[in-house]
């Protein structure tokens, strides 16, 4: 009887997808999914401890992460992982550019070479990465499906590939880069050649950029998008949101913007 109630629970949780963004923008990106029976940290950008203190002020089990998975090897996306997966571990999915890319990672215990476009399934959910527009060496999206659906994740991109939008068509909650408002990059105070970086095909994308992608994604199951990797330079949440929001057309999608210094309200999407 114990067991049989234990697997109802189990199944209940099931249907519950679940995505908090634990903290993004230039100095550290970390993400939290689950399904109630596999979850998943994308990138580790901020300090182990953050990670875990962050987890536990959204009443998240750092000792229930089954699998770590990097999106690429700049600092503000890995600088917490070796620190984690000694706490806990647990493997580390990333693409062979990456890995060769992150000397810091090679003495991971468990890690696991993904590849473009080639579905894989950890635990209860099937990750799928997917080639993104970046100055790293093999740079990813995901997109991670359970039963209540899929959502998508694509926070370092310089320009919207075909590729990118084909990838993240028909997801239920997108989490999509938001970097800078044109304006406040051009008038700020960065240095010529970063500013040219940054609005480069393999930099970051301008709150509008991210507007007509999510414009060429709308369908009816959509239900929230939430806007990361925000420039604190040069971008504000209220920039970000008010130039994002009109590509919307009136529908009713959630949109929010997630924020270097806390975590976002964990986001949950029933069967
Ligand atoms: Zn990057
Ligand atoms: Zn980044």
């Amino acid at each position: 009887m114990e067991a049989g109630r234990k697997a109802e629970a189990a199944d209940n949780e099931g249907e519950t997808f679940s995505v908090c963004v634990l903290g993004s923008g230039s100095r550290g990106n970390a993400l939290f999914v689950s399904d109630g029976r596999t979850s998943l940290l994308i990138d580790a950008g901020l300090s182990a401890r953050e990670t875990i203190r962050r987890l536990e002020t959204r009443g998240l089990d750092f000792a229930g992460v089954d699998a770590l998975l990097i999106t690429h090897e700049h600092r503000d996306h890995l600088q917490g992982a070796e620190r984690l997966v000694r706490r806990r571990r647990m493997p580390v999915y990333l693409t062979a550019g990456t890995w060769k890319a992150a000397p810091g990672l090679h003495d991971l215990p468990e890690v696991m070479l993904v590849a473009c476009g080639v579905p894989l399934r950890i635990g209860t959910l099937t990750v799928e990465a997917f080639s993104v527009s970046h100055d790293a060496c093999e740079p990813v999206g995901f997109t991670i499906t359970a039963a209540a659906g899929r959502i998508g994740i694509a926070t370092d991109l310089g320009s919207v590939t075909d590729s990118v939008r084909e990838h993240l068509r028909g997801c239920r909650l997108l989490v999509l880069e938001a970097n800078h408002d044109p304006g406040m990059l051009q008038e700020g105070p960065y240095p010529a050649f970063l500013k040219q970086r940054i609005a480069g095909a393999r930099g970051h994308l301008a709150n509008g950029e991210t507007g007509r992608l999510l414009a060429a994604l709308l369908h009816p199951g959509l239900e929230q998008v939430i806007l990361a990797h925000l420039s604190e330079t040069n971008n504000t949440p209220e920039r970000a949101l008010a130039g994002v929001a009109p590509f919307l057309e009136g529908l009713p999608v959630g949109l929010a913007a997630a924020r270097q210094e806390k975590p976002s309200p964990v986001f949950r999407l029933s069967a």
